[in-house]
């Protein structure tokens, strides 16, 4: 067990304050801090790095990052912090937060990729089928890497991008081109090992302590640390035939998408996305933002005159075996004959599983190359109603952001009756609801546009969606009063403050969503 860094550096780390005002704590947190016996690190390399996320528009410093590689590290952690005056514990995942959610400003930062319990293949009940055991600070690309290679095994729900936690992603929800058939992540998960509040280790699933379980589902971290996740596991597809086809008329192409994931199952895709982009050749807002190969370019020719501003993609993806090729190909004809795209602006591949599940690394890629990828990230995130998403489109991309925001701007429906309403997310009433992310991808200012004049918009867009009634919620929600908290959980919003009292009754967990404050 490794001692802290030296106490000259805690003191020094806990004793300035963040510059969000994360304070150092008073006497008692010191004492705390000075007993860590393991895995903590105080060096300022690694409170700076647990200052920040993905998002960098929010800073707070924690008093001391640990490196637990147990789930009695973990829950070392929580009891230390639970025995002293004011200290709050944040587990951080891969910290892909944009808004500071994996931060604890003077308080217990875990950096959960040190849990190091290896991948074990198990049977998901008795009687069924196959399972990984996960630590839950594992990427899914090594849930990716170690069921494939070894196992020839998938889980059936992903995120676009493959470098978030396991935890990170079940606090949340977990949304990809897989979520209308197979649910989110959180609807594929058969059991959980949560330390809560309180300290406690806890096996839970939907027939144990079932209510620990499905508040931690989506519960933004508020009620426990999710140390390890069993996740079923799926003979992995060969290959993926990947399709785009592009429209001029949101009415066609929300149409479309709907009728494509209300198709019966074997009739239907794998994955179903898409994204509006702008009616211009600029590189990283307009056209060069579809094809799947420099083989098949974008003909703007093909756009019918009268055209607006803003046009949409839709994304498909068939999965195969080697020796079904001709089937597929048959199948794929069959769905993309009665869509109503522009006929001409179709785009297809073939790609191997993995490297379809990678699509998102390629672009880390370019963004770390281009610089925009240790640029702020001001993203917002909305789940709006299937019944407002016409008079959305009409106000929001054709309007507020017809000229792009420097990245894609992903809008694709997903099916209420996918996710379990005993999780803690909350979602639009509708049975169809759309995803919408406005995924900005911008150099930092001056060479792109002022992270302020971008958070800017998004309070436009949510402003847009609040003045006209629609029927919204945010996904990875970000608010600071108690109030946007209650109003954004709406009818559950007594379930969730009933659930942190039981769970985490002193308010450790998970400060930076801003929902509670410790309490002694
Ligand atoms: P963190 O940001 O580190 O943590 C998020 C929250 O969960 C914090 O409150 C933290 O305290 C808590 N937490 C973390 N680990 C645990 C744990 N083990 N137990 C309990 N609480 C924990 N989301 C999608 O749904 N679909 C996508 O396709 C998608 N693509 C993305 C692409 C990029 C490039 C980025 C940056 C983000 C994307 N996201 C997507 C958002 C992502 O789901 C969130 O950022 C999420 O928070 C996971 O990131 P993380 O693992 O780094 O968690």
């Amino acid at each position: 067990r490794l001692a802290p860094d030296g106490e000259k550096e805690t003191s020094a780390a806990g004793g300035a304050p963040g510059p969000d005002g994360g304070a150092p704590g008073p006497d008692g947190d010191q004492d705390v801090l000075r007993s860590l016996d393991f895995h903590a690190a105080t060096d300022p390399a690694a409170v700076a790095a647990a200052a920040e996320d993905f998002g960098g528009i929010v800073q707070a410093r924690p008093a001391a990052v640990i490196r637990p590689s147990t789930t009695d590290d973990v829950a070392s952690a929580i009891r230390l912090a639970a025995h002293s005056p004011r200290l709050t514990v944040a587990a951080r995942g891969n910290g892909h937060s944009v808004n500071g959610q994996a931060m604890a400003a003077g308080g217990l930062v875990l950096d959960m990729r040190y849990l190091s319990a290896p991948m074990e293949l198990v049977r998901a009940a008795e009687g069924g089928g196959l399972a990984v055991d996960v630590p839950g600070g594992a990427l899914w690309e090594e849930v990716l890497e170690w069921g494939v290679r070894r196992h020839g095994m998938a889980p059936a729900s992903w995120t676009d991008y493959l470098g978030l936690t396991v935890g990170g992603t079940l606090s949340n929800g977990g949304i990809s081109g897989e979520a209308f058939r197979h649910g989110p992540q959180i609807s594929n998960v058969t059991e959980l090992e949560v330390v809560t509040g309180d300290g406690k280790r806890v096996v839970c699933s939907a027939g144990s302590s079932s209510d620990l379980f499905f508040a931690v589902l989506g519960g933004l971290g508020q009620f426990g640390v999710i140390t390890r996740a069993r996740i079923p596991l799926h003979p992995a597809p060969h290959l993926v035939k990947w399709i785009r086809v592009v429209y001029n008329r949101f009415e066609d192409y929300s149409r479309d998408a709907e009728w494509l994931v209300t198709r019966p199952e074997p009739d239907g895709c794998d994955y179903v996305e898409g994204f509006a982009f702008v009616n211009s050749a600029d590189p990283v807002n307009g056209w060069p933002l579809v094809p799947l190969s420099p083989a098949s370019p974008f003909d703007p020719a093909l756009i019918p005159a009268g055209s607006g501003p803003v046009l949409y993609c839709l994304e498909l993806a068939l999965h195969f075996n080697h020796d079904e090729r001709g089937a597929i190909e048959q199948r794929a004809d069959e769905i993309v004959r009665r869509l109503r795209y522009i006929r001409g602006l179709e785009f297809a591949v073939e790609a191997t599983y993995v490297d379809f599940l990678s699509r998102v690394k390629r672009v880390e890629e370019a963004a770390r190359a281009n610089g925009s990828w240790a640029a702020p990230h001001p993203w917002l995130n909305l789940l709006v109603a299937s019944s407002d998403i016409i008079d959305f489109d009409r106000n929001v991309f054709k309007r507020i952001l017809k000229h792009g925001i420097g990245g894609p701007m992903l809008v694709y429906p997903l099916l209420r009756r996918k996710w379990d309403r005993r999780t803690s997310v909350a979602l639009p009433d509708s049975e169809i609801f759309y995803l919408v992310a406005l995924l900005r991808f911008s150099r930092a200012y001056p060479e792109g546009p002022a992270a302020a004049d971008q958070v800017a918009q998004n309070r436009e867009v949510v402003e847009c969606c609040r003045s006209n009634g629609y029927d919204f919620k945010l996904y990875l929600p970000h608010y600071q009063s108690e109030a946007d908290w209650a109003d954004h959980f709406g009818r559950q919003w007594p379930r969730f403050v009933d659930r942190k009292a039981r769970y985490d009754p002193l308010a450790i967990l998970a400060p930076g969503q801003k929902l509670f404050s410790r309490s002694r």
